[in-house]
């Protein structure tokens, strides 16, 4: 080029620039690409009163039985602490902060407003929910038989593949508020892949 008269300069690479011809230059540019991410983990943890009603809402799933979560939304305990490690993994605060318990807008609202809204976060911010993994913890009602309904739900409401999503079921062995059949209690891991640049590294 110097030799035709033109100018000649040096600019920084971009690794999508690599030059596919083989089937391995695809494996570098995958590899290349994952170095521009970075995973992230937040975790969860929320509690709900228990008390007699018809039907118990978890991963927005109402099971019906003869008891009701208490609380000032729909009282999904599941989501809330879906919710909050998501936000925990963005580093956005807590379920508390975006939807304050003081604000009547949210007074028996659908949870999954608050996990579709979670979820509008991560994607803004170029993540990926790569996974979330709940236990729920209660005596009553039996979770197993609708565990895989909840998941199917959860995977539905984060507009994640199945394979992404987890739930799992514990007693405490009738110690504790749990075991007394009080409340339930759930605790939440999300793992996200955001952009590297995200976090300024
Ligand atoms: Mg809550």
């Amino acid at each position: 080029m110097r030799e035709a008269g033109h100018a000649v300069r040096v600019v920084r690479a971009d690794p999508r620039m690599v030059k596919l011809t083989h089937a391995e230059d695809e494996l570098l540019i995958a590899t290349l690409l994952e170095r521009d991410r970075q995973m992230r983990t937040g975790t969860g943890y929320d509690v709900h009163r228990l008390e007699p009603g018809d039907g118990v809402r978890l991963c927005g799933v109402t099971i019906p039985c003869d008891l009701r979560l208490v609380g000032h939304s729909d009282a999904d305990v599941a989501l809330h602490a879906a919710v909050d490690a998501i936000l925990g993994a963005l580093g956005e605060g807590d379920i508390g902060s975006h939807f304050p318990p003081s604000d009547p807008q949210w007074r028996g609202a659908d949870s999954a407003l608050f996990l579709r809204h979670a979820m509008a976060l991560v994607q803004a911010r170029g993540g990926v929910l790569d996974h979330l993994d709940l236990t729920i913890i209660a005596e009553r009602p039996r979770i197993a038989p609708h565990r895989e309904v909840m998941r199917a739900r959860l995977a539905e409401l984060a507009e994640r593949p199945l394979t992404s999503i987890s739930v799992k079921a514990t007693t405490t062995e009738g110690l504790g508020f749990t075991g007394r059949g009080e409340g339930i209690a759930v605790q939440a891991l999300a793992t996200l892949s955001l952009p590297r640049a995200d976090f300024g590294s």
